[in-house]
């Protein structure tokens, strides 16, 4: 019989916490206010999972900077009031602490947005280590900010794994040689997702809890 995983470690925004729509509404304000574009759905989040600044890039390299100090300017006073949480997250860490599993957080945010984050929803106490975007020289899809979580708790890839809702995810585990969890509910779907080939895809967070502990 499997014993799941351990260490776990987690993506963030669209993963352990709802932020779907404060990330593609804060998105869809800094392109408009900045550029004075109105762009779809898709396009608006297509980059996200990437450090912001980069995701700002790919609408206007010239205008960066301004797109993110935008953008960063309406999310941050929008946190608390559109950030939400999923079904059964909160009771899945729980188990998980209880049943002895290391757990850690990899994060593109940069480390006063995750402290935002975990202001208006208390998931940061499961975590033994948080690797946010000012941890690491460089971030997904390479793997090093996974190296620098594992390094942390002390461990190694072996028989860890990363769980996350975006393909830059998957690609970072794999090239960190874990096992590479997608989940559904976040920002990409199931076709996306499949396409990088992860170990497993998950749709709720009960079968989740079922892959990370092993239970048959
Ligand atoms: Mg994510």
């Amino acid at each position: 019989m499997s014993r799941g995983f351990d260490p776990i470690l987690f993506d963030l925004d669209g993963t352990v916490v709802d932020t779907v729509v404060l990330i593609r509404e804060s998105h869809r304000h800094a392109v408009r206010a900045v550029l004075g574009q109105e762009l779809s759905d898709e396009r608006l989040v297509a980059n996200v999972g990437k450090p912001l600044l980069e995701q700002m890039q790919a609408f206007s390299p010239e205008r960066a900077d301004e797109l993110y100090r935008v953008y960063r300017e309406w999310n941050h006073a929008h946190t608390a009031e559109l950030i939400a949480s999923y079904d059964g997250i909160t009771e899945l860490l729980t188990r998980l602490t209880a049943a002895g599993r290391q757990l850690g957080l990899v994060t593109s945010k940069s480390r006063d947005a995750v402290e935002l984050a975990f202001a208006s929803l208390p998931v940061g106490n499961y975590f033994d280590i948080v690797v946010s975007a000012d941890d690491s020289e460089r971030h997904k899809p390479d793997p090093e900010p996974l190296r620098v979580a594992l390094d942390g708790l002390g461990r190694t890839a072996n028989g860890g794994c990363y769980v996350g809702d975006s393909p830059f995810d998957i690609q970072a585990g794999q090239r960190a040689g874990m096992a590479t969890i997608a989940v559904t509910w976040g920002f990409f779907g199931r076709t996306d997702l499949e396409a990088v080939r992860p170990d497993i895809v998950c749709d709720t967070a009960t079968e989740l809890g079922q892959v990370l502990l092993g239970v048959p």
